[in-house]
C-alpha cells in the first residue's frame, strides 16, 4: 500500500457506519486498476492526446475521423476490463444500506457491472451509441465498423458528454440533491478539474473525504484526505468496517 495512516481508515470506517446517508463521487482514478487509463495522471491519456481537442463537440462536427479514431481506441481499451474489488465493495455497501448512491464521471459502466444500482452517470456511458442527427440508437459494432446511422446516414457517436456539451439534466440534478442532503461524501479518484462536477463536493454539509493517489492538487475543503489507490483504500476500509460490525 502507498499510504498510510491506519487511523484515517478507521475514522472513515466509523463515519460510513454512522452516516445514514452516504454519497460516493468517482472519477477516472476509480477505474485505472481495472486497466482503463485516466486523463491527467502520469500514465493518463492526456500525456499523448489532449482529450479536449478530440472528445469534443468541435471534433465531432469538424474532424469526425479523429473523433471516431479516439473513441474507437477508448472502446477497444475497454475490452476485457472488469470491475475490481473496490467497485464490488461499493456495490456491496449499497446492498447493506451503507451507500445511498454513486455519482460518477466515468463512462465505462463498471459500477453497474459490479452490481451498484443507484448510479448517476454524469458524463454518460460509452457503451451505448446514438446518431448525432436523429438520435436513433445504434450498435457499438456499427460505430467500430465506421458505418453511418442505419436510419438517416448521420454520424454515430457514443452516449458520452463531450467537451462543449451540457451534462444530462436529470442525472446532475439527482446528484446535486443527493450530495446536498448527504451526511458523508466520499470522493474517489478524480482530479476535480472538470466543471461542474468539481463543484459538487462543496454542496455537502456533512463530512467530506477525498481518496486519491495524488492528494496535492485539490483546493477543496475536505475533512479527511487519504492518499492511496481506490482498490486498496476501499479494501482496507471494508475490513475495518466489518470489524466494527462484529463489536
Ligand atoms: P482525471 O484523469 O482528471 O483524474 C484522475 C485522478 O485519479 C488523478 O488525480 C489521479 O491521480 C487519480 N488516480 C489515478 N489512479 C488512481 C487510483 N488507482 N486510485 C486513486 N486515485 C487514482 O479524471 P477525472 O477527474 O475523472 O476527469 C474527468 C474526465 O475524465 C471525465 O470527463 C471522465 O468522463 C473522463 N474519463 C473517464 C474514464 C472512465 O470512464 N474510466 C477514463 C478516462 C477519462
Amino acid at each position: 500500500m502507498l499510504f498510510n495512516d491506519e487511523r484515517k481508515l478507521a475514522l472513515l470506517a466509523s463515519w460510513i457506519k454512522e452516516s445514514g446517508y452516504t454519497v460516493v463521487l468517482t472519477g477516472a482514478g476509480m477505474s485505472t486498476e481495472s486497466g482503463i487509463p485516466d486523463f491527467r495522471s502520469s500514465k493518463g491519456l492526456w500525456r499523448n492526446i489532449d482529450p479536449s481537442m478530440v472528445a469534443s463537440k468541435y471534433a465531432l462536427d469538424n474532424n469526425y475521423e479523429l473523433f471516431r479514431d479516439f473513441y474507437t481506441m477508448r472502446l477497444e481499451n475497454l475490452r476485457g476490463c472488469k470491475p475490481h474489488e473496490g467497485h464490488k465493495i461499493l456495490a456491496d455497501w449499497e446492498r447493506r444500506g451503507l451507500v445511498s448512491c454513486i455519482a460518477t464521471q466515468n463512462v465505462d459502466g463498471l459500477h453497474k457491472l459490479a452490481g451498484s444500482n443507484n448510479i448517476f452517470e454524469l458524463h454518460g456511458n460509452i457503451r451505448t451509441i446514438r446518431c448525432e442527427t436523429c438520435n436513433n440508437a445504434a450498435e457499438i459494432k456499427e460505430f467500430l465498423e465506421r458505418k453511418p446511422c442505419p436510419k438517416c446516414g448521420g454520424k454515430l457517436r457514443p452516449n458520452v458528454v463531450l467537451f462543449g456539451e451540457s451534462l444530462p439534466y436529470e442525472e446532475l440534478e439527482n446528484a446535486i440533491q443527493a450530495i446536498s442532503k448527504a451526511n458523508l461524501v466520499i470522493v474517489i479518484g478524480t482530479s476535480l478539474q472538470v466543471y461542474p462536477v468539481n463543484q459538487l463536493p462543496d454542496l455537502c454539509k456533512g463530512k467530506k473525504v477525498y481518496i486519491n493517489l495524488d492528494v496535492d492538487m485539490h483546493n477543496h475543503q475536505f475533512d479527511l484526505v487519504i492518499k492511496g489507490s481506490a482498490r486498496d483504500v476501499l479494501t482496507r476500509t471494508e475490513i475495518l468496517l466489518k470489524g466494527l460490525n462484529e463489536k
